[in-house]
């Protein structure tokens, strides 16, 4: 789960990671609001999507008067900002962020994330930091510095220091850095996190030091165990269906096809959707069901496929085994096809545990399912109640 900007800095300043004052706007008269609410001369104007590159895109405006803030944040809110980092489509901006500019000496690069490799947490960090990030760390990788976390140790104060040192820091300044790492260690660790991104972590031409900006991502596995950023779902530019699917424990994850899929399992359900294009068809959706969904579970996840308008045909492949039974799976589609008055043709492919129990349950409750006797047969059966590719 990606935070924004705002949330991510509200959060870490708990944490005394030192960040500017700011206010968020939906509105432009909330952003010039805002402006003269935090005082001072110049603001910046930040739009607040999920993507990077939005400096180069438009999307950060240094401003002089609240009255610009306010014309900065109307031209911002309400439009798509394609960023090197959002696709073509780009991101609609819904909020604004403002906060009181800085006068910017050195911009450093500070980033703690999880090294999958060492299985541990790591910091990157690196004195050439800001927009040009990617290229400069291209051109002289040396100058990317690394501290891998002992988790049995914690962050080591005198390695801590070294880096702020390696970061051609003294003084105060190395001092807030170290205090900002160690900051961030402890963020990262308590909410879960697996990227915090500081860039810019600025230094002022006071010395003071400041994250200008913050990218942090939450493990989605991981958000039940913080109702603080569960509820931020909702404005995680999640779409409604992912959430929906979320509350019944299913993966899902919308494409462009219009054969509706359930499988159980996330490597069979990638199987069935390559199968779906070899027969020449495609998916209008991944959807992962977990062994121990239960029914109503599935009936939702059903309902959810019938209710997408572009779904022509519903396929659902379930392997029983362990705790998965076929029998639980058929009931799901049962209650949610009795109910329903969208019909449509329905694949089924039923294999192992209550296999033949799951079938029968469907033919005794009058449920127009095409059962299939393998893979590719469900396949080919699902292509041909779509025509085709749509
Ligand atoms: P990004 O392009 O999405 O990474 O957005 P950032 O929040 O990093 O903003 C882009 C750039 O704007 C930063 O790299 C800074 O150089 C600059 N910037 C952001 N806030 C301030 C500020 O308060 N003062 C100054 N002088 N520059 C800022
Ligand atoms: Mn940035």
């Amino acid at each position: 789960m990606n935070l924004h900007e705002y949330q991510a800095k509200e959060f870490l300043k708990a944490y005394g990671v030192p960040v500017p004052p700011g206010i968020v706007a939906a509105t432009d008269s909330e952003a010039a609001d805002a402006a003269a609410t935090l005082g001072g001369s110049s603001w910046v104007v930040k739009a607040q999507v999920h993507a990077g590159g939005r400096g180069r895109a438009g999307g950060v405006k240094l401003v002089k008067s609240s009255t610009a803030a306010g014309e900065a944040a109307g031209a911002m809110l309400g439009t798509r900002l394609v960023t090197a980092q959002t696709g073509a489509q780009g991101k609609e901006v819904k909020r604004v962020y403002i906060e009181q500019a800085c006068d910017v000496a050195r911009e450093i690069y500070l980033a703690a994330m999880i090294d999958r490799s060492l299985g541990r947490v790591s910091f990157l960090a690196s004195s050439e930091g800001g927009e040009n990030i990617e290229e400069t760390a291209q051109a002289n990788p040396d100058n990317i510095h690394k501290l891998v976390v002992d988790p049995n140790v914690g962050l080591v104060p005198t390695e801590v220091q070294a880096m702020a040192e390696d970061l051609g820091l003294s003084g105060a300044p190395a001092t807030a850095t170290a205090k900002a790492i160690e900051a961030v260690y402890k963020a990262f660790t308590e909410s879960d996190a697996s990227l915090i991104e500081i860039n810019p972590l600025a230094v002022t031409d006071t010395g003071e030091v400041l994250a200008l900006d913050v990218k942090m991502v939450i493990d989605d596995n991981a958000v039940f165990r913080h109702p603080e950023f569960e509820k931020l779902w909702d404005e995680a530019e999640v779409s409604a269906d992912e959430i929906e699917a979320r509350r019944h424990e299913l993966n899902y994850v919308h494409m462009d096809g219009n054969i509706g899929v359930m499988v159980s399992g996330a490597g069979l359900a990638l199987g069935v959707l390559d199968l779906l294009k070899a027969k020449g068809g495609d998916a209008a959706n991944f959807m992962d069901v977990r062994p121990v969904a239960t029914r109503d579970q599935i009936a939702a996840g059903i309902r959810m496929l019938l209710a997408d308008t572009k779904v022509k045909a519903l396929l659902v492949v379930a392997m029983g085994g362990g705790v998965l039974r076929c029998d639980t799976i058929a009931e799901g589609i049962a209650i949610a096809c009795k109910e329903t008055t969208r019909h449509i043709p329905a694949i089924v492919r039923f294999a192992g545990t209550a296999k033949e129990l799951g079938e029968l349950a469907l033919q005794n409750q009058a449920v127009g399912v095409t059962f299939a006797h393998d893979l590719a047969d469900a396949a080919e059966k699902a292509v041909a109640a779509v025509g085709g590719r749509g």
